[in-house]
């Protein structure tokens, strides 16, 4: 079976054409400008490593899926014979709320409770909608899937997911964590299980996704019980352009003492902050780390700062679950920084977590681990893409 994965946003989408017998990407690629002057196409055919670009009007996200079509079925540029062979479609939806603990198959009443949850993603979740709809239309045979973000941490403990504010507000308005990247981090979980060669419900992991945005997991038994990220993707340890976690008293004095509107302390806590905003530098943490090196002190301070953070949440999580397995690194950061991954797990010995240097300066799926380490440190590439098309087959195929 061959798996379209479509990720709409406001003006872009997002695809991959993924063979299921073999996990092979066949085609790829990126519709920019949406509704915007200058609309352009970007196609990679990955068996001949050809890119094309197609530069043409999109006035919304039904001519960009079509546009998508034509490239995939297209004789020169093209992998597929025709629309038949797509089996089916899995969407990335930002946030399922608690409606979602689970992809699902999308339906009339799916549609509808996906629009319920749109107060929660109010940027998100509408393209992610309008992206469905245009789907639909082009292939209305074709079996769709809504793959959520927020589902894999739906089973997070009450005593995990409550802010301690009164009940009301969670019972009314649905306020409390939520999490994110959670397709990430079932991903890495199950990859983690499968690499040590041990059933998921036998292991007690953190994952720690850590990239532009980033947060961290603890996975018990290849539940996910406790995450990071919050109400928002602004929670948790300090990001690119956002804070993280910080007293939230911040915010009112902010409006109160600097006459600041809620819109521009949103603007400042989630893009002129993070290690770019305490750094003055980049939110690139390649720019950092030559920062850091070229004696720049705010670089140094930025990334100790969010190390610090992460490696407190490693501490936290293992409590959180009794114990720790395996610590998995994974997204941009946490796949190519070795320099940011060793301070990270720097001290953690009298946890059993300790790396190898030199395995540590290796790329793609490997143990860094030193050996006779109690836990197992892993970096594993995510591929959200293929974690969407995998849930697409098994729910298509009724399981
Ligand atoms: P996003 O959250 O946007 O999906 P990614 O997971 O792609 O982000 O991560 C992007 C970040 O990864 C960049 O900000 C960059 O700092 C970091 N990164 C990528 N490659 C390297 C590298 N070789 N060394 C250090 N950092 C890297």
């Amino acid at each position: 079976m061959k798996i379209l994965v479509i990720n709409a946003g406001s003006s872009s989408l997002k695809y991959q054409l993924i063979d299921m017998d073999t996990h092979d990407v066949l085609a790829k690629g990126l519709c920019e400008r949406i509704g915007i002057e200058g609309s352009n196409l970007q196609h990679t055919n990955v068996a001949k490593d050809e890119k094309t670009k197609i530069e043409k009007p999109m006035k919304d996200h039904g001519d960009a899926i079509q546009m998508v079509i034509d490239a995939l079925v297209d004789s020169e540029i093209g992998v597929i014979a025709s629309m038949d062979e797509i089996g089916a479609v899995g969407h990335r939806v930002v946030h399922g709320a608690e409606e979602f603990a689970d992809s699902c198959m999308i339906t009339e009443a799916v549609m509808k409770a996906l629009e319920k949850c749109t107060p929660l993603a109010p940027l998100h979740n509408p393209p992610n909608i309008i992206g469905i709809e245009a789907c639909k239309k082009i292939m209305p045979n074709v079996p769709m899937v809504g793959v959520f973000d927020t589902a894999f941490h739906q089973t997070m403990p009450p005593k995990a997911f409550m802010y301690a504010l009164p009940y009301e507000y969670y019972e009314n308005d649905g306020i409390r964590k939520y999490g994110f990247h959670g397709t990430s981090h079932k991903y890495v979980s199950q990859k983690a299980a499968e690499f040590l060669g041990k059933d998921a419900s036998e292991l007690k992991i953190v994952t720690c996704h850590l990239g532009n945005g980033s947060s961290i997991s603890a996975v018990d038994g290849g539940k996910c019980v406790d995450t990071s990220m919050g109400f928002t993707p602004l929670d948790g340890v300090p990001m690119g352009t956002r804070t993280g976690s910080m007293d939230p008293a911040v915010v009112t004095y902010l409006i109160d003492q600097k006459g600041m509107s809620a819109k521009e302390v949103d603007s400042l806590m989630n893009k002129q902050s993070g290690v770019q905003g305490v750094s003055g530098v980049s939110s690139d943490f390649r720019d950092l780390s030559a920062a850091s090196k070229d004696g720049n002190e705010r670089a140094t301070l930025a990334l100790d700062m969010f190390t610090y953070q992460v490696k407190k949440l490693i501490g936290a999580y293992a409590a959180a679950m009794g114990g720790i397995d395996a610590v998995v690194f994974t997204a941009g950061v946490g796949e190519n920084d070795a320099a940011t991954r060793a301070k990270i797990v720097d001290g953690l010995d009298f946890m059993g977590i300790k790396i190898d240097p030199a395995k540590n300066a290796v790329r793609g799926t490997v143990d860094i681990s030193a050996d006779g380490a109690a836990v197992k440190t892993l970096v594993i590439p995510t591929n959200e893409e293929l974690m969407i098309a995998i849930d697409t087959k098994r729910l298509v195929e009724g399981n």
